[in-house]
């Protein structure tokens, strides 16, 4: 009797110390995102990857999503990772270029790769041991996050027929573009996603270039600015996950999988939704907005960009070891990729449109 009755205390206290194994076990982190709670697909990766994280986990592991709208600083989600405020961010990885330029090559480059041929070279060809390179000295994990495709070259109020056209215009486009612009005599600036309308409507900007007929048509910068130009800035911008270091390496080996395998996963969701989406937005486009007029950039224009494009380059790398490093990587996978996608896709497009 009084065997059974220690032996039921000492059950009772094995249980309780499960019980609160289990409750530690429990890992809860924040995500901060650089967009609102409802840009599509931006959002959908994010929302997919964590519901992911939950399902696998059985409930261990659970990420709550804070859009711009709550935690007010669309730009500053870096530094809050970093800062530890969040353990995740979702945004992308140009934006971080005023802080260290090693961090502007992984979301695109003007002219570069297109996402397949850049998807292989994050995974097979060296891009995710170069990243997480430069993202060490910020105690930071960066992540694909989730690939536009080919984005278009933007939205301008006027027909573009010359260089001449574009000196001078206001234009919001970030990343490496933005500086090709700058030298090409435009002011160029990056303003968050909330705020790009009312820029444009108010006359902050001349034009400005979001993404694609996906994501474009449904924030009306047609109504304003009709000039809808085909892409050279952005051919494959990839999203980004941004992982506070210190709280990755606590996770346990089996959750670190767990996310690895949700981010990768919802990244090529939103691939091919977004693909979707602009599929959808085009094929309407002639029916339902016969006011938009599809145009390229002239080829004054295109080579003007080219060269700038080049020299720039050439110019930001001079005195940056690992930014040479990572540019020459993307340039060598750009010319061995390219050599195939010319044979393959290429071939059969132009034999067959
Ligand atoms: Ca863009």
């Amino acid at each position: 009797m009084r065997i059974a009755k220690i032996l039921g205390t000492l059950g009772l206290v094995a249980a309780m110390a499960i019980g609160a194994n289990a409750a530690e076990k429990k890992v809860k982190w924040k995500l901060a995102m650089t967009w609102g709670p409802t840009l599509t697909p931006f959002t959908t990766a994010v929302e997919n990857m964590a519901k992911m994280v939950e399902t696998m986990s059985g409930g261990d592991f659970v990420i709550r999503i804070d859009a711009a709208n709550k935690h007010k600083a669309p730009f500053g989600v870096l530094d809050m990772v970093k800062l530890g405020q969040y353990e995740m961010a979702h945004s992308a990885s140009y934006y971080w270029k005023g802080k260290d330029v090693n961090l502007l090559p992984f979301s695109t480059m003007p002219f570069g790769m297109t996402a397949p041929e850049q998807y292989a070279w994050f995974y097979h060809g060296g891009g995710m041991e170069l990243m997480e390179k430069a993202y060490a000295p910020h105690n930071m994990l960066s992540f694909p996050g989730g690939n536009t495709g080919n984005q278009m070259g933007g939205w301008f109020r006027k027909e573009i027929k010359s260089l001449d056209d574009l000196k001078g215009l206001k234009m919001r486009i970030p990343g490496f573009a933005g500086e090709v612009l700058a030298k090409l005599g435009l002011t160029v600036t990056n303003i968050a996603p909330g705020e790009l309308y009312t820029s444009l409507e108010r006359g902050t900007i001349d034009a400005l270039e979001w993404v694609g007929p996906g994501m474009d048509i449904k924030m009306g910068f047609h109504k304003i600015a009709p000039y809808y130009y085909t892409g050279w800035h952005e051919p494959a911008t990839e999203l980004q996950f941004l992982v506070n270091k210190k709280e990755f390496d606590k996770l346990s080996d089996k959750n670190k999988e767990i996310l690895r395998v949700a981010m990768r996963l919802a990244s090529y969701d939103m691939y091919i939704e977004n693909y979707h989406m602009s599929t959808d937005a085009w094929a309407s486009i002639a029916t339902e907005y016969p006011n938009i007029k599809i145009k390229t950039f002239p080829k004054e224009v295109l080579d003007a960009m080219k060269k700038a494009n080049d020299e720039l380059l050439a110019d930001m790398a001079k005195d940056q070891p690992l930014l040479k490093e990572i540019l020459d990587s993307q340039k060598a996978y750009l010319t061995k990729s390219r050599a195939w996608t010319e044979m393959s896709d290429y071939l059969y497009l132009k034999d067959n449109l």
